[in-house]
Formats: C-alpha cells, structure tokens, sequence
C-alpha cells in the first residue's frame, strides 16, 4: 500500500491550488461538498436523500443558486450521474468540467485496526475497507460504494479516505480492550475503536489554536453532541479515551440509542422472547431521548415539552445530561490536567440551556460556566467560563467535510 506522510508531518512549501470533493454517503443518502482549497473556500454543497426510491430528492446551492431535483434515483450510479448533472448546470452548477475536480476525500466510519490516518484509496484499501463490513454493516458498504463511484466517475484523480475511528488509535490497551477473554479480542476484533474522530480531532486542534497552544500540548474533554453523541478524552492533543465502543451503541444517550446500559439487560429481554432483531431496533433506533421520553428525539421538543409541564421530557434530558457530566468526571481522573472542556455538534454547539444543565455543580472541580457567554455562544466560537473557572469551557462549531477536504488536499498537495 502506498503511504504518504501525515498532513502534520508534511514540509510546508507554496501550496497548490485545488478543488477538492468531499463526498460522506450512507446507507439511502449521498451527501457532498465541494472547496476551493487551501481557501477552504465552500464552491457548492448538496446532496441526495432517499437513495434508492422513486421519490428521490436531490438538491445543490452554489453562489449562483440553487436546483431540486426530485426524482426516482434507484442507486448509487443513478445519484451520481444526478449530481454530475447538478454540479456541471450551465446556470447554477459550480463547474465548467469534472477535470477541475482535482481530489476527492470520502467520510469512511469503520477503518477497523488497520488504519490510524486518513489514506490514499487503493486495492488494499478497498480490501481493508470491506474487511470490517461487519463491524459496521450500515456505513462501511455505502461508504465504500461511493469511493468506486467516484473513481468511476472521476477517473485518474486521488481518492483520500478519511476513517471516523482513525484519530482514536492513540488510545491505549487499558482503554480500548473490553475484560473479555483475550480471543473475543485476537480473534473477533472486539474492542473499543470509537468514532467522531474527525470531529473530535477538528475541535482538539482549532481549541489548541484558540489557547494559543501547540496542538499537542493540551489535555482536553470534547463533547460531540447530536443526534448521535460521543466525547473523548484528549492527552497531549491525542484521544487516549472515548465513550463509543466496537459500535456507535455505546457510552452517552443519544437521540434514539440507549447507549450504555448492563448487558444483562439483553440477555433478560433476549429470555423473555425478544429477537436479536428486535433488540437491535431497541437499542438504536427507540431507546435514547426518544424511547424515554416517548415523543421526540430531539432536544429542542423535549426542552419545550419540559417547559410545558412534560415530566418524561425533563427526565429524558436530565438522563442526557448527567450521562456527560458522569463521563466528563471519568475523562477529568483520566487525565488529572485538564485546559478545556468542548461542546460541539448540533446540541453541544448551539443548545446553551443543555450545556448549563450538564456542568452545574461542577465549581468544587474548577468548573463554572458564565451564564451571559453561554447563552451568547450559539452557533459560534468562544469560551464560556466565568474568570475563576480553573477549566476553560469552549463552544466550538464542528466541520467534519472541512476536514476531510484539508486531510485531502494535505495528502494530494505534494508541495
Ligand atoms: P447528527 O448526529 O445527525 O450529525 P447533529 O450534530 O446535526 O446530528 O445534531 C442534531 C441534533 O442537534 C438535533 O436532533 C437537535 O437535538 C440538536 N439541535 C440542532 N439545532 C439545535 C438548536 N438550535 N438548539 C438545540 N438543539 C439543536
């Protein structure tokens, strides 16, 4: 396999000019967006959702505006052909030619134990790539579907395949290994490999710029919280922790995954007459806020149900929030010096009342959020502790395609 070097440990030089797709495709959507780099200037962003259906919706915004497409799309190659079409529209399309596209870089969940970076695609890429579809039967095959799409389409041009478990290969074995005899390990892989890593890996390092610090010399807590949820704990800008596990099913409440909960639960349910499948649709898809609070997965209904008088509403998001501020204690013993805490993602970033609601109490360990900057950060960066908080609290907006187009471009810039 050919290896690069990271993007960190590249020489700076006079950088090139490129645009560089990202693509992030799932199971029924295909998500894209396309930069002018190193600009990280955003030249058009769109996407397909219901994939596979003959409701089909497609849809593009450039700065010359934008096109709906809603047909039947039956697969990947019919949405590809689709967003060709958008993205070279002679009104509205962002290109003149697919030959200005000079990379493409691809959101890939699962990159099992093999990658710890994000990789130019190859033959043995592809092979690792599929090599962990079971540990991620939803992603890695849509995932991987698209890098072929794109290669397909775009030809000769590199392919970067940016992994959502990659930044969490620093965690040690402590960490990662489940105290399962060592062959569930040797043998079935199962262990801890986390994901978010691109997000949690963007606000670690736009954190450390915004201390003034290097990237590797902070300890921190970043909280990605939305309708799916993680944190990790940060040591000397590297993940030595974090609360998803061999699947997105573990650790914090989310939308509507259970997260952690005594596995003998299953074994319970499971004596009772539940079906694996059926257990499995429990714990990912009606459990979290949703199942307790049975209206909503969403925080911004629970909060104003709550407000209404909703008691299940308020549990649920009292559930939520002392689940976080359980792991935050873990993560503050894990690693004794802690700069900052981060809340990032669609609750973390914008949900002010959230985030009061996880750190109250938290003055006798050095954490006291200012109740002014917390509700003036939605949506934007900054901190938002008062001056005798000995913990830094920061509010920082995630981009996870702007980091695979600056992982893309670092790997495809020879410069
Ligand atoms: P995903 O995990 O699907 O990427 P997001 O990070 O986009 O999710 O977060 C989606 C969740 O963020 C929503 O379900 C909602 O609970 C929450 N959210 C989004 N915007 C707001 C807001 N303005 N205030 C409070 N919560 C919000």
């Amino acid at each position: 396999m050919l290896f690069l070097p990271s993007p960190q440990s590249r020489p700076k030089g006079k950088r090139a000019l490129m645009k560089v797709l990202v693509f992030n495709c799932g199971s029924s959507s295909i998500k894209f967006k396309l930069f002018q780099m190193p600009e990280e200037l955003v030249l058009a962003e769109g996407g397909i959702q219901r994939v596979g259906s003959t409701d089909a919706l497609a849809s593009v915004k450039t700065d010359k505006g934008e096109q709906e497409i809603n047909q039947a799309i039956e697969d990947y190659p019919a949405g590809f052909a689709v967003i060709k079409s958008m993205l070279l529209d002679p009104d509205k399309g962002a290109l003149v030619s697919l030959d200005e596209v000079n990379a493409c870089g691809h959101r890939v969940v699962h990159g099992g134990e093999a990658f710890g970076g994000s990789m130019p695609v190859d033959a043995e890429l592809e092979q690792g790539i599929e090599a962990v579809f079971e540990l991620a039967p939803l992603h890695n095959p849509p995932n991987l579907t698209g890098i072929r799409e794109a290669k397909h389409m775009f030809g000769d041009i590199p392919q970067i395949a940016c992994f959502d478990t990659a930044f969490h290969h620093s965690i040690p074995e402590t960490a990662y290994r489940y105290a399962l005899p060592e062959s569930f390990y040797k043998e079935h892989h199962i262990r801890r490999y986390g994901f978010h890593g691109m997000s949690h890996q963007f606000v670690a390092r736009r954190t450390a710029e915004m201390l003034g610090k290097h990237k590797y010399d902070v300890n921190l807590i970043t909280c990605h919280l939305g309708n799916g949820s993680s944190i990790a704990a940060i040591k000397d800008g590297h993940s030595v922790d974090t609360s998803m596990g061999l699947t997105p099913l573990e650790g914090l409440v989310m939308g509507s995954r259970s997260g952690d909960l005594d596995p003998g639960i299953i074994f319970y349910l499971h004596r009772k007459g539940y079906s694996t499948e059926d257990l499995d649709t429990l714990l990912n898809k009606k459990s979290g806020l949703l199942g307790l609070s049975g209206t909503s997965n969403d925080v911004r209904d629970l909060e104003s149900k709550a407000e209404a008088g909703d008691q299940r509403a308020e549990l649920a998001l009292d559930i939520f929030a002392y689940r976080i501020k359980k792991y935050i204690g873990s993560y503050l013993a894990v690693l004794n010096r802690v700069d900052a805490i981060i809340f990032t993602g669609g609750i973390g970033e914008n949900d002010s009342a959230m985030r009061a609601r996880i750190l109250a109490e938290m003055d006798q360990l050095g954490i006291i959020v200012d109740h002014q900057k917390n509700a003036d950060h939605v949506g934007i960066a900054g901190e938002i502790q008062t001056a005798d908080s000995k913990i830094k609290i920061f509010v920082v907006p995630t981009n996870e395609e702007l980091a695979i187009a600056r992982d893309t471009y670092a790997m495809t810039n020879n410069n």
